[in-house]
């Protein structure tokens, strides 16, 4: 059975720009690019599991969506596989929710789909709702922030559910079992 990150975009592996229309502003976060290698170097699969409800309030495209991860993939630049699967999640916060987190939707299929282990599954983001999604699934949360900027909410869900806090993706990485 194969272990997984899933990983959020927004503030995880780029700068969160706060609904991202433009390829061209698509910014690295530091370590991202390489602590991205290094858990595929790890055995790793990648998820990336994304929130954008710019669509589905009709602010952009989904092919705007797919242009900027088209960006950042490029300057990942990720040896094979890269990522696995890429679920971009369109609703806005007042629809019904399919696969917007904390959803665990996206995250259940891939484990059913990919013979994933969940005991080996962990999912990486820098808000409570990637928290969340993970905890909704059964799989490890760890929240992708400095431990600074820990909102009072943010160190409270931290402190319930003892969730690891790491730096960013490099560190991440960098420790993961
Ligand atoms: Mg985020």
């Amino acid at each position: 059975m194969s272990k997984a990150l899933f990983l959020d975009r927004d503030g995880t592996i780029i700068r969160d720009k706060k609904y991202l229309s433009d390829p061209e502003g698509v910014q690295l976060m530091p370590g991202a690019a390489d602590g991205l290698r290094e858990a595929l170097k790890h055995g790793y699969k990648l998820f990336l599991h994304t929130n954008q409800s710019g669509v589905g309030r009709g602010w952009f495209g989904i092919e705007t969506v797919h242009a900027c991860n088209h960006r950042m993939l490029d300057l990942l630049d990720l040896p094979d596989p890269g990522f696995t699967e890429i679920c971009i999640a369109p609703e806005s916060p007042d629809e019904p929710a399919v696969y917007r987190k904390p959803s665990p939707r996206f995250i259940n299929e891939m484990i059913a789909q990919h013979g994933l282990d969940s005991e080996h599954c962990y999912m990486a983001g820098d808000r409570d709702s990637d928290l969340l999604s993970a905890l909704n699934a059964g799989i490890t949360p760890i929240l992708v922030k400095p431990l600074s900027e820990l909102t009072e909410e943010e160190k409270e869900l931290v402190q319930l559910h003892q969730i690891a806090v790491r730096e960013n993706l490099k560190d991440l990485a960098a420790r993961l079992p």
